[in-house]
């Protein structure tokens, strides 16, 4: 591989490898958790040659000659997309959470079902149907870049796994996915964040056909956990490793607070489909990925404002709308 590794030692015995990705900042952190001839990897990035080959530079720099356990915070492209590559049969035992098990195969095996259920949800949230054309197929495309596992290991939250030379209890924190789980070594604490708590960005947290029912006061009630703890050193999957849990929770609180009252405004401005306030609030996003995380998001923070009763919900076979 002619590109130097992005590898670092963010702690005692965890390093910290920087994958390229085609979306969010350009990047995806994973970490190894070396412990002797063997290392632990905690999520994959994407099946691409340029990943899985940094993935395997990286093994043998920590003098590691084989990956024992791969642990996956949830299955998005970027954490997920290379599980097939390194766990399964004669490889690394696979740990995920198991609410994120029934997601893979509709998203990357089988997707016409999957495709032609988002198509579905777009129109009856009110995207136009050529849009939704395009914004349902999007779905295709994410497929390519990953290569699918069978968990030898299904985690429901609060197991200590064996990690490196460290012992981490699962953290569940749904709402960016219904399955998404953190990390946190408690004699050190040291967490683990996935994508749950990133340092600048405010993660997509979407209502679809897979997510669970309410997954904003989920995501929410989460980060306050987390904050509870007081890590030390937190280590997202995007940006750079930060302090001060309690300093971004609260802004990541804030934001979400903000939101939810720009929506109760436009809601209460009379009935719409989740589309008309995205595009009130967002604009028209050019990218399809965009337009879709836009509609989740939106939809997400209406779901939230219904169940505390601030707005209602009206629902058809062919429609959704929402009002103040
Ligand atoms: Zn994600
Ligand atoms: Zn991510």
């Amino acid at each position: 591989m002619a590109t130097e590794l992005a590898l670092t030692e963010v702690a005692a015995d965890v390093f910290e490898l920087r994958l390229p990705i085609p979306f969010e900042d350009g990047l995806v952190n994973v970490f190894l958790f070396p412990d002797g001839d063997e290392a632990d990897l905690v999520d994959c990035g994407m099946n691409t040659d340029e990943s899985v080959d940094a993935i395997h530079a990286a093994v043998r720099h920590v003098g590691a000659k084989r990956i024992r356990r791969l642990v996956v915070t949830h299955i998005h492209p970027d954490h997920y997309g290379a599980a097939g590559v390194f766990a399964g049969p004669g490889l690394a035992d696979l740990y995920l959470h198991r609410l994120e098990v029934p997601l893979v195969y509709p998203r990357y095996v089988e997707l016409e079902h999957l495709v032609s259920e988002v198509h579905t949800y777009l129109l009856v949230n009110g995207v136009p149907e050529d849009e939704a054309q395009v914004m349902s197929n999007s779905q295709r495309a994410l497929s390519e870049i990953v290569k699918p596992a069978v968990p030898a290991v299904q985690l429901e939250g609060a197991e200590t796994l064996e990690v490196g030379r460290r012992r981490l209890r699962v953290e569940w924190t749904p709402g960016h996915s219904p399955g998404h789980i953190c990390l946190y070594d408690e004699s050190d604490k040291l967490l683990l964040a996935g994508d749950h708590m990133l340092p600048e960005l405010s993660p997509n947290i979407g209502l679809h056909p897979q997510s669970t029912p309410d997954p904003l006061h989920e995501y929410l009630d989460g980060l306050k956990r987390l904050a509870g703890y007081e890590p030390r050193l937190i280590l997202p999957a995007h940006g750079r490793p930060f302090t001060e849990a309690s300093k971004r929770v609260s802004a990541l609180l804030a934001h979400h607070k903000r939101r939810l009252e720009q929506i109760a405004a436009i809601a209460s401005h009379g009935e719409r489909s989740a589309w008309a306030v995205a595009l009130e609030l967002w604009g028209l996003r050019d990218n399809p990925y965009e337009k879709r995380a836009a509609l989740q998001e939106g939809l997400a923070h209406l779901q939230a404002l219904a169940v505390e009763g601030r707005v209602k919900k009206f629902v058809t076979p062919t429609s959704v709308r929402w009002r103040g």
